[in-house]
Protein backbone atom coordinates (compact mmCIF):
# COMPACT_ATOMS: atom_id res chain seq x y z
CA UNK A 1 0.00 0.00 0.00
CA UNK A 2 1.24 3.53 -0.38
CA UNK A 3 2.95 5.45 2.38
CA UNK A 4 1.15 7.97 3.98
CA UNK A 5 0.96 11.45 2.62
CA UNK A 6 3.30 13.81 3.60
CA UNK A 7 2.15 17.49 3.33
CA UNK A 8 4.28 19.20 1.26
CA UNK A 9 6.34 22.35 2.72
CA UNK A 10 5.18 24.54 -0.07
CA UNK A 11 2.04 26.91 1.23
CA UNK A 12 0.45 28.95 -1.66
CA UNK A 13 -2.38 31.64 -1.25
CA UNK A 14 -5.51 31.29 -3.66
CA UNK A 15 -3.80 33.58 -6.09
CA UNK A 16 -0.77 32.11 -6.38
CA UNK A 17 -1.68 28.76 -7.81
CA UNK A 18 -0.77 28.82 -11.71
CA UNK A 19 -4.01 27.37 -13.22
CA UNK A 20 -3.58 26.26 -17.02
CA UNK A 21 -6.33 24.34 -19.20
CA UNK A 22 -4.33 22.00 -21.69
CA UNK A 23 -7.41 20.55 -22.30
CA UNK A 24 -8.85 23.56 -24.03
CA UNK A 25 -6.38 23.23 -26.35
CA UNK A 26 -8.08 20.28 -28.24
CA UNK A 27 -10.71 21.30 -30.85
CA UNK A 28 -13.51 22.60 -29.91
CA UNK A 29 -16.06 19.79 -30.90
CA UNK A 30 -14.53 18.54 -27.68
CA UNK A 31 -16.28 20.32 -25.20
CA UNK A 32 -18.29 23.46 -24.68
CA UNK A 33 -16.61 27.10 -22.84
CA UNK A 34 -18.99 28.00 -20.33
CA UNK A 35 -19.01 29.41 -17.00
CA UNK A 36 -20.47 27.86 -14.00
CA UNK A 37 -23.90 28.99 -12.80
CA UNK A 38 -23.47 31.07 -9.63
CA UNK A 39 -24.28 28.90 -6.41
CA UNK A 40 -26.63 31.38 -3.79
CA UNK A 41 -24.99 32.24 -0.61
CA UNK A 42 -21.89 29.36 -0.24
CA UNK A 43 -20.21 28.18 2.91
CA UNK A 44 -17.40 25.53 3.30
CA UNK A 45 -18.96 22.46 4.54
CA UNK A 46 -15.39 20.75 4.44
CA UNK A 47 -11.71 20.92 2.82
CA UNK A 48 -8.91 18.27 2.36
CA UNK A 49 -5.60 19.61 3.92
CA UNK A 50 -4.25 16.38 2.26
CA UNK A 51 -5.87 17.21 -1.38
CA UNK A 52 -4.79 20.96 -0.45
CA UNK A 53 -0.98 19.64 -0.25
CA UNK A 54 -1.02 17.89 -3.45
CA UNK A 55 -1.14 21.22 -5.21
CA UNK A 56 0.68 23.05 -2.72
CA UNK A 57 -1.87 25.41 -1.54
CA UNK A 58 -2.45 26.14 2.00
CA UNK A 59 -5.27 24.99 3.73
CA UNK A 60 -5.62 27.98 5.72
CA UNK A 61 -7.09 29.51 2.46
CA UNK A 62 -10.09 27.44 2.90
CA UNK A 63 -12.22 29.76 4.92
CA UNK A 64 -11.19 32.63 2.93
CA UNK A 65 -14.43 34.53 0.62
CA UNK A 66 -12.31 34.10 -2.30
CA UNK A 67 -11.64 30.76 -2.22
CA UNK A 68 -15.37 29.59 -0.81
CA UNK A 69 -16.25 32.42 -4.02
CA UNK A 70 -13.91 29.81 -6.91
CA UNK A 71 -14.99 26.88 -5.40
CA UNK A 72 -18.31 27.43 -5.53
CA UNK A 73 -17.98 28.24 -9.14
CA UNK A 74 -19.09 32.79 -8.11
CA UNK A 75 -15.38 33.73 -9.33
CA UNK A 76 -12.94 32.12 -12.20
CA UNK A 77 -9.59 31.42 -10.68
CA UNK A 78 -7.06 33.62 -13.00
CA UNK A 79 -5.67 30.99 -15.35
CA UNK A 80 -8.59 28.73 -15.40
CA UNK A 81 -11.09 28.49 -19.20
CA UNK A 82 -13.80 26.35 -17.81
CA UNK A 83 -15.48 24.39 -19.96
CA UNK A 84 -17.52 20.82 -19.71
CA UNK A 85 -16.16 17.80 -21.79
CA UNK A 86 -17.98 15.63 -23.80
CA UNK A 87 -18.14 11.75 -23.79
CA UNK A 88 -20.79 9.22 -24.41
CA UNK A 89 -20.57 5.84 -23.06
CA UNK A 90 -22.14 2.27 -22.28
CA UNK A 91 -24.76 2.57 -19.32
CA UNK A 92 -25.70 -1.60 -17.81
CA UNK A 93 -24.42 -2.57 -20.73
CA UNK A 94 -26.71 -0.55 -23.16
CA UNK A 95 -25.19 1.77 -25.88
CA UNK A 96 -26.08 5.33 -24.15
CA UNK A 97 -25.03 7.30 -26.69
CA UNK A 98 -24.14 11.17 -25.68
CA UNK A 99 -24.08 12.19 -22.36
CA UNK A 100 -20.59 14.53 -21.37
CA UNK A 101 -19.92 16.66 -18.22
CA UNK A 102 -23.72 17.50 -17.32
CA UNK A 103 -23.00 18.98 -13.87
CA UNK A 104 -19.37 19.67 -13.74
CA UNK A 105 -17.04 22.05 -15.08
CA UNK A 106 -13.28 21.54 -15.67
CA UNK A 107 -11.54 24.91 -14.35
CA UNK A 108 -8.20 23.61 -15.78
CA UNK A 109 -5.18 22.16 -14.04
CA UNK A 110 -2.94 23.02 -11.23
CA UNK A 111 1.17 22.49 -10.57
CA UNK A 112 1.62 19.48 -8.55
CA UNK A 113 4.81 18.86 -7.12
CA UNK A 114 4.00 15.45 -5.60
CA UNK A 115 2.09 14.05 -8.53
CA UNK A 116 3.91 12.05 -11.17
CA UNK A 117 2.34 13.73 -13.69
CA UNK A 118 3.01 17.09 -12.10
CA UNK A 119 -0.28 18.33 -12.76
CA UNK A 120 -3.90 18.07 -10.94
CA UNK A 121 -6.99 18.71 -13.13
CA UNK A 122 -9.43 21.11 -10.90
CA UNK A 123 -13.32 20.02 -11.68
CA UNK A 124 -16.11 21.33 -9.87
CA UNK A 125 -18.90 18.99 -9.70
CA UNK A 126 -22.79 20.56 -9.24
CA UNK A 127 -21.90 23.73 -10.75
CA UNK A 128 -24.86 24.00 -12.84
CA UNK A 129 -26.35 23.06 -16.20
CA UNK A 130 -24.15 22.18 -18.89
CA UNK A 131 -25.23 21.62 -22.77
CA UNK A 132 -24.89 17.98 -21.57
CA UNK A 133 -27.02 18.20 -18.82
CA UNK A 134 -29.94 16.85 -20.59
CA UNK A 135 -32.76 16.46 -18.13
CA UNK A 136 -30.79 17.14 -14.95
CA UNK A 137 -30.78 20.71 -13.54
CA UNK A 138 -26.75 20.32 -13.25
CA UNK A 139 -26.52 20.23 -9.52
CA UNK A 140 -25.38 17.72 -6.68
CA UNK A 141 -26.85 17.89 -3.40
CA UNK A 142 -25.19 17.91 -0.17
CA UNK A 143 -25.47 13.96 0.43
CA UNK A 144 -24.06 12.70 -2.45
CA UNK A 145 -21.46 16.08 -2.10
CA UNK A 146 -20.18 14.44 1.14
CA UNK A 147 -19.97 10.87 -0.16
CA UNK A 148 -17.92 11.37 -2.64
CA UNK A 149 -15.62 14.04 -0.80
CA UNK A 150 -15.08 11.25 1.93
CA UNK A 151 -14.45 7.95 0.11
CA UNK A 152 -12.01 9.88 -2.81
CA UNK A 153 -9.66 10.88 0.48
CA UNK A 154 -10.88 7.73 2.07
CA UNK A 155 -9.49 5.55 -0.71
CA UNK A 156 -6.47 7.87 -1.59
CA UNK A 157 -5.55 6.76 2.58
CA UNK A 158 -5.77 3.38 1.24
CA UNK A 159 -3.57 3.59 -0.90
CA UNK A 160 -6.21 2.86 -4.03
CA UNK A 161 -5.47 5.24 -7.60
CA UNK A 162 -8.41 7.21 -7.27
CA UNK A 163 -9.68 11.34 -8.23
CA UNK A 164 -9.22 13.32 -5.41
CA UNK A 165 -11.70 15.60 -3.28
CA UNK A 166 -10.37 19.35 -2.23
CA UNK A 167 -13.41 20.63 -0.36
CA UNK A 168 -17.26 20.66 -0.46
CA UNK A 169 -18.95 24.01 -0.77
CA UNK A 170 -22.31 24.86 0.89
CA UNK A 171 -25.69 26.36 -0.15
CA UNK A 172 -28.84 26.66 1.07
CA UNK A 173 -30.67 26.50 -2.29
CA UNK A 174 -32.51 23.19 -2.88
CA UNK A 175 -33.16 21.01 -5.66
CA UNK A 176 -35.71 18.28 -5.95
CA UNK A 177 -34.59 14.35 -5.78
CA UNK A 178 -37.41 12.06 -4.11
CA UNK A 179 -37.20 15.25 -1.93
CA UNK A 180 -35.83 18.50 -1.64
CA UNK A 181 -32.49 18.21 -0.52
CA UNK A 182 -29.59 21.14 -0.20
CA UNK A 183 -27.32 21.38 -2.73
CA UNK A 184 -23.41 21.57 -2.93
CA UNK A 185 -20.29 21.50 -4.63
CA UNK A 186 -17.36 19.14 -4.85
CA UNK A 187 -13.87 20.07 -6.01
CA UNK A 188 -12.49 16.84 -7.76
CA UNK A 189 -8.51 16.76 -9.01
CA UNK A 190 -6.94 14.29 -11.25
CA UNK A 191 -4.91 14.53 -13.31
CA UNK A 192 -6.99 13.31 -16.27
CA UNK A 193 -11.30 12.72 -16.22
CA UNK A 194 -10.94 11.31 -19.64
CA UNK A 195 -13.04 8.64 -19.32
CA UNK A 196 -13.78 5.22 -21.36
CA UNK A 197 -16.53 6.84 -22.66
CA UNK A 198 -14.35 9.63 -24.17
CA UNK A 199 -12.92 7.44 -26.82
CA UNK A 200 -16.61 5.98 -27.38
CA UNK A 201 -17.80 9.11 -28.19
CA UNK A 202 -15.64 9.40 -31.44
CA UNK A 203 -16.04 6.05 -32.53
CA UNK A 204 -19.33 5.66 -32.44
CA UNK A 205 -19.44 9.17 -34.29
CA UNK A 206 -16.92 7.27 -37.07
CA UNK A 207 -14.69 10.54 -36.22
CA UNK A 208 -11.39 8.60 -36.55
CA UNK A 209 -9.37 11.91 -36.84
CA UNK A 210 -11.08 13.22 -33.30
CA UNK A 211 -9.87 9.51 -32.42
CA UNK A 212 -6.88 9.97 -32.95
CA UNK A 213 -6.07 13.52 -31.54
CA UNK A 214 -7.52 12.33 -28.52
CA UNK A 215 -5.84 9.15 -28.21
CA UNK A 216 -2.19 11.42 -28.88
CA UNK A 217 -3.44 13.63 -26.10
CA UNK A 218 -3.62 10.90 -23.37
CA UNK A 219 -0.82 9.83 -24.79
CA UNK A 220 1.25 12.95 -23.99
CA UNK A 221 0.35 14.20 -21.09
CA UNK A 222 -0.86 11.17 -19.27
CA UNK A 223 1.58 8.15 -20.92
CA UNK A 224 4.89 9.94 -22.22
CA UNK A 225 6.57 6.68 -21.71
CA UNK A 226 4.59 5.28 -24.88
CA UNK A 227 5.22 7.70 -27.28
CA UNK A 228 8.11 5.96 -28.51
CA UNK A 229 6.51 2.42 -28.55
CA UNK A 230 6.44 0.68 -31.81
CA UNK A 231 2.77 0.59 -31.53
CA UNK A 232 1.53 3.58 -29.04
CA UNK A 233 -2.44 2.84 -29.95
CA UNK A 234 -2.07 -1.28 -28.79
CA UNK A 235 0.44 -0.05 -25.56
CA UNK A 236 -2.36 2.30 -24.71
CA UNK A 237 -5.08 -0.23 -24.57
CA UNK A 238 -2.51 -2.78 -22.57
CA UNK A 239 -1.46 -0.39 -20.33
CA UNK A 240 -5.22 0.68 -19.28
CA UNK A 241 -6.63 -2.80 -18.92
CA UNK A 242 -3.57 -3.53 -16.88
CA UNK A 243 -3.84 -0.51 -14.78
CA UNK A 244 -8.25 -1.21 -14.91
CA UNK A 245 -7.14 -5.21 -13.97
CA UNK A 246 -4.92 -4.38 -10.96
CA UNK A 247 -7.56 -1.33 -9.41
CA UNK A 248 -10.73 -3.32 -9.16
CA UNK A 249 -8.70 -6.23 -7.72
CA UNK A 250 -7.54 -3.61 -4.91
CA UNK A 251 -11.39 -3.10 -4.59
CA UNK A 252 -12.27 -6.69 -4.11
CA UNK A 253 -9.33 -6.30 -1.40
CA UNK A 254 -10.79 -3.13 0.29
CA UNK A 255 -14.74 -4.69 -0.48
CA UNK A 256 -15.59 -1.40 -2.56
CA UNK A 257 -18.02 -1.79 -4.62
CA UNK A 258 -18.59 1.23 -6.94
CA UNK A 259 -21.73 0.87 -7.83
CA UNK A 260 -21.87 1.83 -11.23
CA UNK A 261 -19.25 0.71 -13.73
CA UNK A 262 -21.04 2.25 -16.80
CA UNK A 263 -17.74 3.04 -19.75
CA UNK A 264 -18.52 6.82 -18.66
CA UNK A 265 -17.27 6.28 -15.77
CA UNK A 266 -14.04 4.12 -16.34
CA UNK A 267 -10.83 6.67 -15.49
CA UNK A 268 -8.87 6.67 -18.71
CA UNK A 269 -5.71 6.60 -15.82
CA UNK A 270 -7.05 3.63 -14.49
CA UNK A 271 -8.53 5.55 -10.77
CA UNK A 272 -11.55 5.17 -9.16
CA UNK A 273 -13.82 7.83 -10.03
CA UNK A 274 -17.38 8.93 -10.09
CA UNK A 275 -18.71 7.86 -6.80
CA UNK A 276 -22.00 7.19 -6.86
CA UNK A 277 -24.05 5.14 -4.90
CA UNK A 278 -21.03 3.07 -3.64
CA UNK A 279 -20.62 0.88 -0.90
CA UNK A 280 -17.67 -0.90 1.77
CA UNK A 281 -18.52 -5.01 1.92
CA UNK A 282 -19.82 -5.14 5.97
CA UNK A 283 -21.89 -8.23 5.97
CA UNK A 284 -20.09 -10.62 3.78
CA UNK A 285 -22.13 -11.37 0.68
CA UNK A 286 -20.21 -12.10 -2.51
CA UNK A 287 -23.86 -11.30 -4.32
CA UNK A 288 -24.44 -8.07 -2.33
CA UNK A 289 -25.47 -4.65 -4.43
CA UNK A 290 -24.51 -1.30 -2.83
CA UNK A 291 -26.91 0.46 -5.58
CA UNK A 292 -30.55 -0.04 -5.06
CA UNK A 293 -31.28 1.26 -8.57
CA UNK A 294 -29.36 -1.89 -9.86
CA UNK A 295 -32.07 -4.16 -10.02
CA UNK A 296 -30.13 -7.21 -11.85
CA UNK A 297 -27.21 -6.99 -9.51
CA UNK A 298 -25.15 -6.29 -13.03
CA UNK A 299 -22.79 -4.36 -10.97
CA UNK A 300 -22.79 -6.32 -7.48
CA UNK A 301 -19.31 -6.92 -5.79
CA UNK A 302 -18.58 -10.60 -7.40
CA UNK A 303 -18.81 -9.15 -10.92
CA UNK A 304 -16.96 -6.19 -11.13
CA UNK A 305 -13.88 -7.85 -12.25
CA UNK A 306 -16.19 -9.35 -15.08
CA UNK A 307 -17.27 -5.90 -15.62
CA UNK A 308 -14.18 -3.83 -15.43
CA UNK A 309 -12.92 -6.46 -17.85
CA UNK A 310 -15.85 -5.70 -20.45
CA UNK A 311 -15.63 -2.12 -20.07
CA UNK A 312 -11.69 -2.99 -21.50
CA UNK A 313 -13.41 -4.19 -24.16
CA UNK A 314 -15.61 -1.49 -24.82
CA UNK A 315 -12.59 1.01 -25.14
CA UNK A 316 -10.96 -1.63 -27.33
CA UNK A 317 -13.69 -1.83 -29.52
CA UNK A 318 -13.41 2.08 -29.59
CA UNK A 319 -9.48 2.28 -30.23
CA UNK A 320 -9.73 -0.73 -33.17
CA UNK A 321 -9.86 2.23 -35.88
CA UNK A 322 -6.59 3.15 -34.52
CA UNK A 323 -5.22 0.03 -33.55
CA UNK A 324 -6.02 -1.85 -36.83
CA UNK A 325 -6.49 -5.36 -36.32
CA UNK A 326 -8.55 -6.95 -34.17
CA UNK A 327 -5.97 -9.55 -33.33
CA UNK A 328 -4.04 -6.51 -32.07
CA UNK A 329 -7.08 -5.75 -29.77
CA UNK A 330 -7.52 -9.04 -28.22
CA UNK A 331 -4.29 -8.90 -28.17
CA UNK A 332 -3.46 -6.01 -25.67
CA UNK A 333 -7.09 -7.16 -23.98
CA UNK A 334 -5.29 -10.24 -22.72
CA UNK A 335 -3.64 -8.46 -20.13
CA UNK A 336 -6.40 -8.29 -17.78
CA UNK A 337 -6.74 -11.84 -16.38
CA UNK A 338 -3.19 -12.38 -15.63
CA UNK A 339 -3.09 -8.53 -13.98
CA UNK A 340 -6.21 -9.43 -12.57
CA UNK A 341 -5.24 -12.99 -10.90
CA UNK A 342 -1.81 -12.00 -9.67
CA UNK A 343 -2.99 -8.64 -7.79
CA UNK A 344 -5.62 -10.29 -6.47
CA UNK A 345 -3.87 -13.23 -5.25
CA UNK A 346 -0.82 -11.09 -3.90
CA UNK A 347 -3.58 -9.09 -1.90
CA UNK A 348 -5.19 -11.84 -0.67
CA UNK A 349 -2.27 -13.40 0.84
CA UNK A 350 -1.12 -9.82 2.30
CA UNK A 351 -4.50 -9.68 4.25
CA UNK A 352 -4.12 -13.54 5.17
CA UNK A 353 -0.35 -12.65 6.61
CA UNK A 354 1.24 -14.87 3.68
CA UNK A 355 4.52 -13.66 3.15
CA UNK A 356 4.40 -15.47 0.19
CA UNK A 357 1.71 -18.09 -2.36
CA UNK A 358 2.04 -22.01 -1.08
CA UNK A 359 -0.24 -24.97 -2.87
CA UNK A 360 -3.39 -25.12 -1.15
CA UNK A 361 -3.79 -21.53 -0.16
CA UNK A 362 -6.49 -21.49 -2.42
CA UNK A 363 -8.52 -23.78 -1.28
CA UNK A 364 -7.88 -22.26 2.02
CA UNK A 365 -8.98 -18.80 1.29
CA UNK A 366 -12.14 -20.46 -0.60
CA UNK A 367 -13.18 -21.79 3.05
CA UNK A 368 -13.25 -19.04 4.44
CA UNK A 369 -15.09 -16.98 1.83
CA UNK A 370 -17.66 -19.68 2.00
CA UNK A 371 -17.47 -19.28 6.12
CA UNK A 372 -17.92 -15.91 5.62
CA UNK A 373 -20.69 -15.81 2.98
CA UNK A 374 -22.75 -18.63 5.25
CA UNK A 375 -22.49 -16.36 8.22
CA UNK A 376 -22.01 -13.24 6.81
CA UNK A 377 -19.79 -11.86 8.73
CA UNK A 378 -18.15 -8.80 8.68
CA UNK A 379 -15.94 -8.41 5.97
CA UNK A 380 -13.14 -5.15 7.19
CA UNK A 381 -13.79 -6.41 11.14
CA UNK A 382 -12.80 -9.94 10.45
CA UNK A 383 -9.38 -8.94 8.24
CA UNK A 384 -8.71 -6.30 10.98
CA UNK A 385 -8.80 -9.18 14.40
CA UNK A 386 -7.34 -11.94 11.84
CA UNK A 387 -4.00 -10.30 12.35
CA UNK A 388 -4.36 -11.31 16.44
CA UNK A 389 -4.16 -15.07 15.98
CA UNK A 390 -1.27 -16.44 17.40
CA UNK A 391 -0.06 -19.07 15.55
CA UNK A 392 1.12 -21.59 18.42
CA UNK A 393 -2.08 -20.70 21.03
CA UNK A 394 -3.89 -23.73 22.34
CA UNK A 395 -7.49 -22.24 22.24
CA UNK A 396 -9.22 -20.60 19.35
CA UNK A 397 -9.97 -16.73 18.70
CA UNK A 398 -12.69 -15.98 20.70
CA UNK A 399 -13.45 -12.70 18.74
CA UNK A 400 -13.36 -14.11 15.78
CA UNK A 401 -15.23 -17.40 16.64
CA UNK A 402 -17.96 -15.39 17.80
CA UNK A 403 -18.57 -14.03 14.25
CA UNK A 404 -19.70 -17.36 12.71
CA UNK A 405 -22.83 -19.09 13.00
CA UNK A 406 -21.07 -22.36 12.69
CA UNK A 407 -18.23 -22.23 15.19
CA UNK A 408 -16.68 -25.82 14.74
CA UNK A 409 -16.52 -25.05 11.00
CA UNK A 410 -14.56 -21.85 11.69
CA UNK A 411 -12.64 -23.79 14.75
CA UNK A 412 -11.19 -25.78 12.03
CA UNK A 413 -10.89 -22.78 9.34
CA UNK A 414 -8.55 -21.63 12.47
CA UNK A 415 -6.77 -24.61 12.88
CA UNK A 416 -5.57 -25.17 9.70
CA UNK A 417 -4.83 -21.02 9.14
CA UNK A 418 -2.92 -21.70 11.98
CA UNK A 419 -0.91 -24.71 10.49
CA UNK A 420 -0.34 -22.57 7.51
CA UNK A 421 1.11 -19.97 9.48
CA UNK A 422 3.83 -22.11 10.98
CA UNK A 423 4.86 -22.56 7.67
CA UNK A 424 5.63 -18.49 7.82
CA UNK A 425 9.18 -17.00 8.38
CA UNK A 426 7.48 -14.23 10.37
CA UNK A 427 6.84 -14.10 14.24
CA UNK A 428 3.47 -13.15 15.78
CA UNK A 429 4.47 -9.62 15.97
CA UNK A 430 5.70 -8.97 12.55
CA UNK A 431 2.98 -10.95 10.75
CA UNK A 432 0.83 -8.91 12.90
CA UNK A 433 2.42 -5.36 11.92
CA UNK A 434 2.20 -6.59 8.51
CA UNK A 435 -1.62 -7.63 8.21
CA UNK A 436 -2.41 -4.50 9.94
CA UNK A 437 -0.59 -2.61 6.82
CA UNK A 438 -2.82 -3.87 4.53
CA UNK A 439 -6.27 -4.51 6.44
CA UNK A 440 -7.90 -1.11 7.32
CA UNK A 441 -9.29 -0.72 10.70
CA UNK A 442 -11.11 2.12 9.62
CA UNK A 443 -13.32 1.97 6.51
CA UNK A 444 -16.60 4.08 5.67
CA UNK A 445 -19.38 2.31 6.55
CA UNK A 446 -22.87 3.58 4.80
CA UNK A 447 -23.96 4.29 8.79
CA UNK A 448 -21.11 6.23 9.57
CA UNK A 449 -21.23 8.47 6.11
CA UNK A 450 -24.98 8.75 6.74
CA UNK A 451 -24.50 10.11 10.79
CA UNK A 452 -22.37 13.06 9.29
CA UNK A 453 -24.56 13.85 6.87
CA UNK A 454 -27.19 13.73 8.82
CA UNK A 455 -25.43 16.58 10.88
CA UNK A 456 -23.84 17.87 8.04
CA UNK A 457 -27.80 18.71 6.62
CA UNK A 458 -28.37 20.41 10.39
CA UNK A 459 -25.43 22.73 9.39
CA UNK A 460 -23.36 21.29 11.68
CA UNK A 461 -20.06 19.57 9.77
CA UNK A 462 -18.21 18.32 12.63
CA UNK A 463 -18.73 14.75 12.12
CA UNK A 464 -17.55 15.33 8.56
CA UNK A 465 -14.37 16.53 9.46
CA UNK A 466 -13.57 13.64 12.31
CA UNK A 467 -14.53 11.50 9.60
CA UNK A 468 -12.26 12.40 7.15
CA UNK A 469 -9.61 12.89 9.84
CA UNK A 470 -10.45 8.98 10.97
CA UNK A 471 -10.15 8.00 7.47
CA UNK A 472 -6.72 9.59 6.41
CA UNK A 473 -5.19 7.09 8.97
CA UNK A 474 -7.19 3.91 7.91
CA UNK A 475 -4.58 1.21 9.10
CA UNK A 476 -3.38 3.30 12.12
CA UNK A 477 -5.08 2.24 15.79
CA UNK A 478 -6.97 5.59 16.76
CA UNK A 479 -7.59 4.82 20.19
CA UNK A 480 -10.25 8.14 20.66
CA UNK A 481 -11.95 6.66 17.99
CA UNK A 482 -12.39 3.42 18.38
CA UNK A 483 -15.98 3.63 17.98
CA UNK A 484 -15.47 4.31 14.23
CA UNK A 485 -13.83 0.90 13.95
CA UNK A 486 -16.56 -1.09 15.86
CA UNK A 487 -19.48 -3.49 13.95
CA UNK A 488 -22.28 -1.44 12.43
CA UNK A 489 -25.74 -1.02 14.56
CA UNK A 490 -28.64 -3.46 13.70
CA UNK A 491 -30.23 0.46 11.63
CA UNK A 492 -26.97 0.38 9.47
CA UNK A 493 -28.65 -2.81 7.30
CA UNK A 494 -31.65 -1.23 6.28
CA UNK A 495 -29.84 1.80 4.88
CA UNK A 496 -30.60 2.76 0.83
CA UNK A 497 -28.15 4.37 -1.68
CA UNK A 498 -29.37 5.01 -5.19
CA UNK A 499 -28.08 6.43 -8.26
CA UNK A 500 -29.82 9.56 -7.05
CA UNK A 501 -27.71 12.77 -6.60
P1 LIG B 1 -23.56 9.38 -13.46
O1 LIG B 1 -24.48 8.21 -13.45
O2 LIG B 1 -23.59 10.22 -12.21
O3 LIG B 1 -22.17 9.01 -13.85
O4 LIG B 1 -24.11 10.38 -14.57
C1 LIG B 1 -24.36 9.98 -15.89
C2 LIG B 1 -24.55 11.21 -16.74
O5 LIG B 1 -25.63 12.00 -16.26
C3 LIG B 1 -23.35 12.13 -16.78
O6 LIG B 1 -23.26 12.64 -18.08
C4 LIG B 1 -23.70 13.20 -15.77
O7 LIG B 1 -23.05 14.42 -16.03
C5 LIG B 1 -25.20 13.31 -15.96
N1 LIG B 1 -25.88 13.77 -14.74
C6 LIG B 1 -26.12 13.09 -13.61
N2 LIG B 1 -26.79 13.84 -12.72
C7 LIG B 1 -27.00 15.04 -13.31
C8 LIG B 1 -27.65 16.26 -12.92
N3 LIG B 1 -28.23 16.40 -11.74
N4 LIG B 1 -27.65 17.26 -13.81
C9 LIG B 1 -27.08 17.16 -15.01
N5 LIG B 1 -26.47 16.05 -15.44
C10 LIG B 1 -26.43 15.00 -14.61
MG1 LIG C 1 -20.51 9.67 -14.26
Amino acid sequence: MNSPETLPAQRLRLAELRITNRFATLPGDFYTQLASTPLPSPYLVCGSEHAAGLVGLDPGEFAHPEFIAAFSGNSTLSGSSPLAAVYSGHQFGVWAGQLGDGRAILLGEALAPAEPMGTLELQLKGSGKTPYSRMGDGRAVLRSSIREFLCSEAMAALGIPTSRALCVIGSDMRVMREMPETTAVVTRMAQSFVRFGSFEHWFYKDRKTELQILADYVIANSYPELQGAARPYHALLAEVTRRTAALVAQWQAAGFMHGVLNTDNMSILGLTLDYGPYGFMEAYDPAHICNHTDSHGRYSYRMQPRIAEWNCYALGQALLPLIGETDDVYDALSVFKPAFESSMQRLWQAKLGFGSSLEGDAALIDQLFALMAASRVDFPYFFRHLSSVKTNATHQDETLRDLFIDRSAFDAWQSDYRQRLTLENSDDAERKQAMDRVNPKYVLRNYLAQLAIDKAQNKDFSEVKILLDVLQKPYDEQPEHEKYAALPPDWAAGIEVSCSS
